[in-house]
């Protein structure tokens, strides 16, 4: 989520089906249930069937409050795995954090969820009032990651610094997910040294983001993940239309196209990468 959550109104009609990848991968974060409430009713099901059409054959979706984790940790669909966090949004805005982080965690040990996420820091929507909270619940995400030995998947919005100084401070879980990864060649070096994945959403597509895509060009082909963020982050030409997991090809054909590798070779990667990630599903 990069958004203010909730519905987002559809002022375009959804974008034609790509053609499919000839090998299947994943959609690394997804947000089922607020793609389905736009009043469209386009249900999870309904989302993961045009998904395998365009050979996106896996997901995982991202919970973001309490009510979305629970829900996400319930979902018992074979191509989907689920992950449980309090968004860095979201975290300021509750009276009792530290009761809530407790229900996370008690829903972090399902054996359908499969990663910590996403939390983080995001300086874009929360003033400074908020980021002493988030900070907070962050730490307390990243305890619950290494706890259970799950993957952290991190949302970092105008945050790059601090995100690695909280994490260099606390000691990172084993498994460190940037989604919607944001930043530029400088800092993605920097990800990568320390291990961590960066996971490319439709943004990586823009006109206006060549630094993502230099990003993406020394992300090495075991560190990358392509995500849709959606209902969010619609790919290019696409930009403002209604966004779900079958537009992934776009984004996939993007970073393949930036890093100068055939589009096989980095489903393959992103696959396996998932696989070890999140998987088995
Ligand atoms: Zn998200
Ligand atoms: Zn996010």
């Amino acid at each position: 989520v990069s958004t203010t959550r909730g519905a987002q109104r559809r002022e375009q009609p959804a974008p034609p089906a790509p053609a499919p990848l000839a090998v299947p991968v994943l959609d690394s974060h997804v947000h089922l249930d607020i793609v389905g409430s736009d009043g469209a009713g386009w249900s999870p099901a309904e989302q993961i069937a045009a998904a395998r059409v365009a050979g996106v054959d896996r997901l995982v979706q991202v919970g973001v409050d309490l009510r979305s984790s629970a829900w996400s940790a319930a979902l018992d669909l074979p191509e989907v795995v689920s992950t449980v966090a309090l968004h860095p949004n979201e975290a300021p805005r509750l009276a009792d954090l530290d009761a809530a982080l407790t229900q996370i965690a008690t829903l972090a040990t399902h054996p359908r969820v499969r990663a910590i996420g996403e939390t983080g820091l995001d300086y874009f929507r929360t003033g400074p009032d908020g980021v002493k909270a988030q900070e907070h619940s962050f730490r307390a995400h990243i305890e619950i990651a290494k706890r259970t030995g799950k993957a952290l998947v991190i949302h970092d919005r105008d945050a790059h610094a601090d995100i690695l100084r909280v994490l260099d401070d606390a000691g990172a879980p084993a498994c460190v997910v940037l989604h919607c990864f944001s930043g530029d060649a400088g800092f993605a070096r920097e990800c990568v040294e320390r291990g961590y994945i960066l996971s490319f959403a439709g943004t990586v597509t823009f006109k206006n983001a060549p630094h993502l895509r230099e990003a993406a060009a020394l992300t090495p082909l075991s560190q990358i993940l392509v995500e849709t963020d959606a209902p969010y982050l619609t790919p290019m030409p696409y930009r403002g239309a209604p966004n779900a997991s079958y537009l992934i090809p776009l984004t996939v054909r993007a970073v393949a196209a930036a890093r100068g590798v055939d589009v096989d070779t980095l489903c393959h990667a992103i696959s396996d990468n998932g696989e070890r990630i999140f998987g088995p599903w």
